[in-house]
């Protein structure tokens, strides 16, 4: 589409993403109408808004398609059994999301995308990314979930070089069309397998992100799947598929050697078969998951052509966001650890596997997930659990069946007090020289507005327990 004016548009879900896309559409004189489910304080705030632009909204109503509708711009979350897609499946409307609107409206000297995607460390590879190209004074923003909103990088003043790119499976589900530079799937674990349907069709939205590409498809080499859809993938002539690995690399990999990071497919001395880029001890905090989140930075870094000094110098320059294992405390010899940002089995399972002997807090919303992998694996670590949040009985049933042997507490509260009270229970549990890890391998959206805000809870907590020592 290249012509808005008078184009009916209909944007499904006001929001972090319909906002913004409401007015850029509105702005380039299309008719645009809004629909959403909810009709809350901040959907009324969000909706007098646009239309004091001219923006029609309907609240209360996100299943009936406009009269007329030409398009759909959805939100990413949107889930595609929705009936209002249906309805637009029936009278052939195409359905875009934010990345796909952005990808379409972007200008002709657009900067490329380095895109990312995965389970879990999406954020944090992206940020690392961010860190590298600005080391190597690259004009450059992290976008996506944080920091920059995709649509407002594309259509903003501000001129970029190159993009360092966070997709989720929903925003790669709605976006056909976006080719990266380069791009890379992190892992694949089961993950929001509620609104994909199945890991199969997860995977396949997963595995967009490497279509089109020019110059690399990175992959995890220590995680089959992420090849498997490279191989999958359609991409130019030329693009290479380039693996990072936490072993030794394989030639056109990046790996570990000695406590080094290093890069076998990007060489630029041919002869040489390796470039030295960093030391495992220059990324923060090293941790065998953020180790491969730094690896795959640094291979979409290399594909763009930036040199192994601004490696270096971007990864010792980044610092992690709140909430991903952030050390909060430590009381009577305790360490109290913050991973609130583990909203999965997989990202909790990173987190476990990093400390000796742990006393668990878990439990929220499980989103379809199976607890039996994590809590086999993690038995061995823990000295305690203890349970909060709506979906704790499956983490119950999981630890009965593989660790019947470790104490659990079971609080049966969902309320936001219960988790002074998780913080206390933890304290008689723990002995000195253990951890307490919030690790909760759940959604948060049972107890609190976000992740954030179950972190401070927990931080919180975990100073009246140091206040009252
Ligand atoms: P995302 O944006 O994909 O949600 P984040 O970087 O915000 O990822 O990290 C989310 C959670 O996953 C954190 O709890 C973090 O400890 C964990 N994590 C980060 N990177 C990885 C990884 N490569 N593998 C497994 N878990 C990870």
């Amino acid at each position: 589409v290249t012509d808005w004016q008078g184009k009916h548009v209909t944007v499904a879900g006001l929001g972090v993403s319909g906002v913004p896309a409401a007015k850029a559409l509105h702005g380039l004189g299309a008719i645009v109408t809004v629909v959403n489910d909810g009709d809350d304080e901040r959907a009324r705030a969000q909706a007098a808004e646009l239309e004091a632009l001219g923006v029609t909204v309907r609240l209360g109503d996100g299943a009936t398609l406009p009269e007329g509708t030409e398009l759909i711009v959805t939100a990413p979350g949107w889930r595609p059994d929705k009936p209002l897609f249906a309805a637009a499946a029936e009278a052939g409307v195409p359905v875009w999301g934010d990345v796909e609107l952005a990808w379409r409206l972007r200008g002709p000297d657009a900067a490329a995308w380095l895109a990312v995607t995965g389970t879990n460390g999406k954020t944090t590879t992206v940020q690392m990314l961010a860190s590298i190209l600005e080391a190597a004074g690259l004009r450059t923003a992290a976008v996506g979930n944080i920091g920059v909103s995709l649509l407002d990088a594309v259509l903003g003043e501000e001129r970029y070089d190159v993009l360092a790119v966070e997709l989720s499976s929903y925003q790669l589900h709605w976006a056909p069309s976006p080719r990266a530079h380069s791009a890379a799937v992190l892992n694949l674990a089961p993950d929001h397998l509620d609104w994909h349907g199945s890991m199969e069709a997860y995977a396949a939205d997963k595995g967009r992100i490497y279509e089109g590409n020019r110059v690399a498809c990175v992959y995890n080499a220590d995680d089959k799947a992420t090849e498997d859809l490279v191989r999958e993938a359609d991409v130019e002539e030329g693009c290479r598929a380039v693996g990072f690995t936490l072993g030794t690399p394989a030639p056109s990999q990046l790996g570990v050697v000695d406590g080094v990071l290093v890069d076998r497919a990007f060489v630029e001395n041919r002869q040489r078969n390796a470039q030295e880029l960093a030391e495992v001890s220059d990324v923060t905090p090293p941790a065998p998951h953020n180790i491969a989140n730094a690896l795959a930075a640094a291979a979409l870094a290399r594909a763009f052509g930036v040199p192994p000094e601004a490696v270096r110098d971007g990864l010792r320059a980044f610092t992690p966001d709140a909430h991903r294992i952030a050390h909060v405390a430590d009381v009577d010899g305790v360490a109290y650890i913050d991973d609130s940002k583990a909203t999965n089995t997989h990202a909790a399972q990173a987190s476990l596997a990093a400390y000796e002997s742990i006393v668990w807090i878990a439990g929220g919303l499980a989103k379809g997930a199976a607890f039996d992998e994590l809590v086999a694996r993690s038995a061995p670590r823990l000295r305690g659990v203890v349970l909060i949040g709506a979906d704790r009985a499956l983490i119950r049933e999981a630890l009965a069946r593989h660790a019947p042997e470790v104490p659990v507490v079971d609080l049966e509260r969902t309320d936001t007090g219960a988790m002074p009270a998780a913080v206390r229970e933890a304290r008689r549990l723990a002995r000195a020289g253990d951890t307490v890890l919030l690790a909760p391998a759940c959604a948060s959206m049972d107890m609190f507005a976000n992740y954030n805000k179950r972190g401070d809870a927990f931080a919180e907590a975990v100073r009246e327990l140091g206040a009252s020592a």
